[in-house]
This record gives C-alpha cells, structure tokens and sequence, in this order.
C-alpha cells in the first residue's frame, strides 16, 4: 500500500488491518513516496513521514514500513516500485497492490498504468465519498482484469482486479492537516503516538 502518508491516519491504518483479517496474508507494507506524483509537495519532510508510518504501524507485527522510494528519492513512480518488488520476490509469488477508490479513479493519468496489472494484481478498497465511475479506459481495463473471486489474488502472481469494502472511515491526511493548521484536535483521526509527535514537532501549523 502505498500514499503520502502526510501524515498516515487511522483510515490507511484500519483498512491495512481488515485487509490482512479479510485475505490472511502474512504482511502488508506501507510504502511512504518520496515525492508524489499526483499531488503537491508534502507538508512535512520525507523522514517525518516514514516516523509516522513506523509509529502507526506499532499495534500490528504484520505491517512494515518499505522506506524504498524515500531511499530512492525522485518522484515515486508505482511501476518501478513494484518491478523491484517482484525481482526481490520472484516471478511466481503473489504480489498484489492495494489502492484506495480514489486512487483507482486515477489510475489512467499514472505513468505506465497499464503495465501495473504484468507485475502485480490491484486491490481496490472502498473509500467514503468515492464511487466506482470509471472513465471508459479505466472501464474496459477493469472488466478486462476484473477477478471473479477475491481467491484468484492468490492463484497467480499478477494480473486480477478484485474491490473489496471494509470498515468505511471517512478520515483523510488532508483532513487532518487543516484541523492542525486551525489549532482544531486530532484525536482519534489519528494514533495517539501520532497525535504527540505532530505536537511534539509543532507539524502541519
Ligand atoms: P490527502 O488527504 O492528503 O489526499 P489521503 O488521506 O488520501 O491524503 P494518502 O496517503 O494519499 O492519504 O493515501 C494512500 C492510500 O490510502 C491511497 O490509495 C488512498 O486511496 C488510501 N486511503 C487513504 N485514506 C483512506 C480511507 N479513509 N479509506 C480507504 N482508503 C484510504
């Protein structure tokens, strides 16, 4: 799962859980961008970011923080990130891209988008607000890798469309930042350990 994470908040943080109780993988790694590619410079560096990450994934030993694309720093483009991922992992294990509906909806403005479903299968999850109407090239992309089962993410390495709903939290990092910036609190949007380390870095004023 990758995002800005700027800063991760308990929408990322409880829909990477039910994703791991929903399919029983063994992990799910969040992937904080260096510097993102459909969206304006973070509000706080990329160091401060993967703080977070890490902090927020403390409560469950099955997250992981992947700091590849800060180490690799330039825009953050998915595809290299996920054909990194699949020579690290082998041609013939599962890999599967989780994005939220927004992102989805997104999908053909991202560079090289089409090669994304060679190397990986694309979990969408739902996202309040955020409604499955595709533009026609995203359509027919769909219904041309759309899994009839969420069990085929795991029958082949790459190459499925499955969307799954969970827990619908409407919460958003853009939400966030504003109530910081009007001095509003964060409580329960984001951790708690989150929330001190925003305060203790006077972040997002
Ligand atoms: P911003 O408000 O700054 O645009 P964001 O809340 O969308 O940020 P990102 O870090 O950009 O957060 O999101 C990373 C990934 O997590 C994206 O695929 C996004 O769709 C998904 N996501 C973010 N928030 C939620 C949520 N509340 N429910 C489901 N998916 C989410």
């Amino acid at each position: 799962m990758g995002g800005t994470f700027d800063p991760i908040h308990h929408g990322h943080l409880r829909s990477a859980v039910d994703i791991l109780d929903a399919f029983q993988f063994k992990t799910l790694r969040l992937i904080p961008c260096y510097q993102p590619v459909h969206k304006g410079e973070p509000s706080v560096s990329a160091e401060q970011r993967l703080k977070m990450v890490e902090l927020g994934i403390q409560a469950d030993s099955r997250l992981h923080v992947d700091a590849r694309e800060i180490l690799r720093e330039g825009r953050s483009y998915s595809i290299d990130t996920l054909i990194q991922l699949r020579e690290e992992l082998g041609q013939e294990e599962p890999l599967i891209m989780v994005v939220g509906m927004d992102s989805f909806l997104s999908l053909p403005t991202w560079a090289r988008w089409q090669e994304l479903i060679d190397v990986a299968h694309i979990l969408v999850i739902s996202r309040p607000g955020w409604e499955p109407d595709f533009i026609s090239a995203l359509e027919s992309f769909y219904e041309k890798h759309r899994a009839e089962s969420a069990a085929e993410l795991q029958c082949a390495p790459a190459g499925k469309i499955w969307m799954q709903s969970f827990t619908p939290l409407a919460i958003s990092s853009s939400q966030v930042r504003n109530l910081c910036r009007k001095k509003a609190s964060i409580a329960y949007l984001v951790p708690e350990t989150i929330q001190r380390f925003i305060e203790a870095n006077s972040l997002y004023k």
